[in-house]
């Protein structure tokens, strides 16, 4: 049996003081049944690792450069946050697709660059408002699958977010039938490339406005092996409930 993840995105939001909710998530699940991943912005990793080392609680970056080292300022490597205590690192958010320019292409190489410094590259996927109004939702995700997942996938080092773009931020979610779709081809084009055991193993995570009311549902959707989650992670009275409700 794959184990749950609830995988949490703080974004850009988070100074020191942001540490205390961190400790709370930490103390609220002393034996969690499920993986719990926070993923702070830069400055809080190492602090971050040290609060949750000996907790349930992992602790990942939200990108890394497809270089392992160089002249790239304001960058940072997969192997700098494998030093800051980080095991698991966010590659291709569509904030990141978008403010940045980043292709898929790209996202493949920061993928490749993270599994190859031992980090779990968590990839993101997802169409815009416009893509699924013109119902070209699954030749999107077909797309951004096939582009952004690099050769070296397994169950154990990668793990795959569908994150609808219009979903995000928004407090709109697909209905159950729509992640159910969508989760589902993404299972089958991972088997299909990688065969029925590392296929099977991916963990495939929805995001989008996950939050403590709507979880049980999204997660009882077949496929549905966990939530990338970003507003309802900054507090840990909001994360908590999603955490049980996996
Ligand atoms: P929200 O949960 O705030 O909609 O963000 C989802 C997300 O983008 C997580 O990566």
């Amino acid at each position: 049996m794959k184990r749950k993840l609830a995988a949490g995105n703080w974004k850009m939001n988070g100074t020191r003081a942001a540490l205390a909710e961190l400790e709370k998530i930490a103390a609220a699940h002393p034996e969690a049944a499920v993986d719990i991943l926070i993923c702070p912005p830069y400055q809080l990793l190492a602090q971050a690792a040290d609060i949750a080392a000996g907790s349930p609680v992992a602790i990942g970056g939200q990108d890394c450069h497809n270089e392992a080292s160089g002249a790239h300022t304001g960058d940072i490597s997969a192997a700098m946050l494998v030093d800051t205590g980080a095991t698991a690192v966010i590659v291709g958010h569509s904030e990141r697709r978008e403010d940045h320019n980043e292709t898929s292409a790209l996202v493949r190489e920061k993928a490749r660059s993270a599994i190859e410094a031992g980090l779990t590259a968590i990839i993101c996927l997802g169409e815009s408002e416009a893509q699924r109004d013109a119902a070209n939702t699954l030749d999107i995700i077909a797309g951004q699958l096939a582009t952004s997942v690099p050769d070296i996938t397994t169950g154990a080092n990668t793990v795959i977010a569908y994150e609808p773009v219009w979903a995000i931020g928004t407090g709109k979610t697909p209905t159950t039938e729509q992640i159910d779709e969508v989760h589902d081809f993404i299972r089958a084009r991972l088997v299909r490339r990688f065969g029925e055991t590392e296929g099977a193993a991916i963990r495939l995570l929805y995001g989008g406005s996950v939050k403590p009311g709507n979880a049980a549902e999204i997660f009882a959707t077949d496929n549905v092996d966990g939530a990338l989650v970003g507003g309802a992670s900054l507090k840990a009275e909001d994360f908590s409930p999603i955490i049980k409700a996996l």
